[in-house]
């Protein structure tokens, strides 16, 4: 069978990062990432994303007589999937009506789709990942956010407004913390990168003694990371590594409010396993270390017992590979018409 390749990209807050990856295996066979930058417009926006396909298909050196057959997107906000266009992203400075798929179109002439990046990455995962032949999963990623997709027999179950699994949004603390989302007390606002930056920092300001004040320096912080600064997280690992009080102590608290949630998710949802991954527990495997036994422990005994919690496996690949699936999706459906 001859083999077909597929062109995903990853558009994040911070980085575009895009790949030609073999539908078969799931292997990236070639990429190329490029800084989102915030503070520019739609029409740069959409030119980058252009660049960096095209530079993706260069460094994929396919063999001679293959070809990418079709492309996929996975952005962080509310898409259109039909349309083709990026609603709202609160992530990427505000820009909205993004018409993502038609303007790929035109440039790489392939079919283009567009889907949200936490539903991809689980497809990713599904597909080649940790979640391979499950039928009931959950996948939940730690990032500058925290998002989630559920899976159901075999498929993502996205729910008609596609806000299935929005597990960042799971009322944690009764009352508690501001969300992004204008909500209180719910699990982004405990678990995220974002909240776990702004505990720290807040108590460096207080004088508490930790690592992190020589390891931040001036590059420590993202400043234009999505949702406001951000400590790097493989700076966190740093910390982690050196055992600073401060660091780990935060930690342990995301990590609590991540278990506590994803015991919630076990008592309501049943599923037979749990995928974590995102940014912070790729760098932080800490986090998944603490979250597990809490939410085996708090959930029910018997779903509790049966569930497993594992890492992601794709890594920084994950959404990639599952935009790459997503733009093959639409090959199919349009070769059955
Ligand atoms: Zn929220």
């Amino acid at each position: 069978m001859a083999k077909s390749y597929g062109l995903g990209i990853d558009l994040g807050g911070t980085k575009i990062l895009a790949g030609v990856t073999d539908l078969s295996t799931g292997k990236v066979l070639g990429s190329a990432k490029k800084r989102t930058n915030s503070a520019e417009g739609a029409k740069e926006l959409l030119g980058r994303l252009g660049d960096v396909a095209t530079d993706a298909i260069a460094d994929a050196k396919l063999p001679k007589g293959t070809f990418v057959t079709s492309a996929g997107v996975l952005a962080p906000g509310q898409v259109d999937p039909e349309r083709g266009v990026l609603l709202t992203a609160p992530n990427l400075s505000g820009l909205g009506n993004l018409p993502i798929a038609e303007s790929l179109e035109d440039r790489l002439d392939l079919p283009v789709r567009l889907g949200n990046d936490v539903q991809g990455a689980a497809l990713g995962e599904l597909r080649f990942g940790a979640g391979k032949g499950v039928d009931r999963l959950v996948c939940v990623f730690v990032g500058t956010g925290v998002g989630g997709a559920i899976i159901r027999g075999g498929e993502l179950d996205r729910g008609p407004s596609a806000t299935a699994g929005e597990i960042g949004h799971l009322v944690v603390f009764a009352g508690g913390r501001f969300c992004g989302c204008g909500g209180r007390g719910h699990l982004e606002a405990y678990a995220s990168r974002t909240a776990i930056t702004r505990v720290l920092l807040e108590e460096l300001r207080r004088g508490r003694p930790s690592v992190l004040r020589d390891l931040l320096g001036a590059a420590g912080i993202d400043e234009n990371a999505p949702g406001g600064m951000a400590i790097r997280s493989g700076l966190l690992a740093k910390a982690v590594a050196q055992n600073d009080e401060l660091v780990l102590e935060t930690l342990q608290e995301a990590g609590r409010y991540l278990g506590l949630a994803l015991a919630s998710a076990i008592n309501f949802y049943n599923p037979e396993r749990i995928v974590l991954g995102g940014g912070v527990v790729e760098a932080v495997p800490l986090l998944l270390e603490i979250a597990a036994p809490i939410a085996k422990r708090e959930a029910l005994a018997v779903p509790g017992a049966l569930v497993e919690i594992v890492p992601s496996k794709l890594g920084d690949n994950a959404g990639v590979v599952g935009a790459a699936l997503l733009g093959a999706q639409s090959v199919q459906v349009a070769g059955l018409r």
